[in-house]
């Protein structure tokens, strides 16, 4: 199954994403935590993102497409993966879509996890994780830029029939249990 997981800063996509990894043994792909990895072990990779994830903007479309690329090739992802982060826009989305049709393959699902504003900068905040880029200037931009060059995304896939919306609010088991129910069917 191959799985989209889509949402603002702060919807819980990790936390989701790990969930149905367990329950579904779908491995899970967060560009956010490659780019997070890549910085604290000094890469080349992560000494060209440092500043770009500290300001809150997205890293060239180019860079992410080429590392989600790679990625894909491992045999982990042989049958399937949960995406987390990525596509974060509509041009990350067409150059999905392009690597999925040269290999004759097709998204399962597209899941939009819908949570107000509002509550998406108080659990940021609260969440204490330590990241840099998780103060209330930092969550704020990344909502600004969310709106404008990421949620066009979810509208470049209401096209092809596969966006379903779950609810994101309530306990992180109760939101679970709504992913659940929709993948099982
Ligand atoms: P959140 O959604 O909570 O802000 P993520 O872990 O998904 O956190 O992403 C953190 C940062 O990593 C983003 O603010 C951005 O700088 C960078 N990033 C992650 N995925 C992408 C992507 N697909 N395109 C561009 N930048 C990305």
């Amino acid at each position: 199954m191959k799985i989209i997981l889509f949402g603002p800063p702060g919807a819980g996509k990790g936390t989701q994403a790990s969930l149905i990894q367990k329950q579904f043994d779908i491995p899970h792909l967060s560009t956010g935590n490659i780019f997070r990895e890549a910085i604290k072990n000094e890469t080349e990779l992560g000494k060209k993102v440092k500043k770009i994830l500290d300001a809150g903007d997205l890293v060239p479309d180019h860079v992410v497409v080429d590392l989600v690329a790679e990625e894909l090739e491992k045999d982990h992802y042989a049958n399937g993966y949960i995406l987390d982060g990525f596509p974060r826009t509509v041009s990350q989305a067409e150059s999905f879509d392009q690597l999925l049709k040269s290999k004759k393959q097709n998204l399962d699902a597209f899941i939009f996890l819908k949570v107000p504003e509002e509550e998406l900068v108080k659990r940021i905040l609260a969440r204490g994780e330590g990241r840099s880029d998780d103060t209330e200037e930092g969550v704020r931009k990344r909502l600004a830029v969310y709106e404008k060059e990421t949620k066009p995304v979810k509208e470049y896939y209401e096209e092809n029939d596969i966006v379903f919306e779950v609810d994101g609010t309530g306990t992180v088991d109760q939101i679970f249990a709504r992913i659940r129910a929709l993948l099982e069917n």
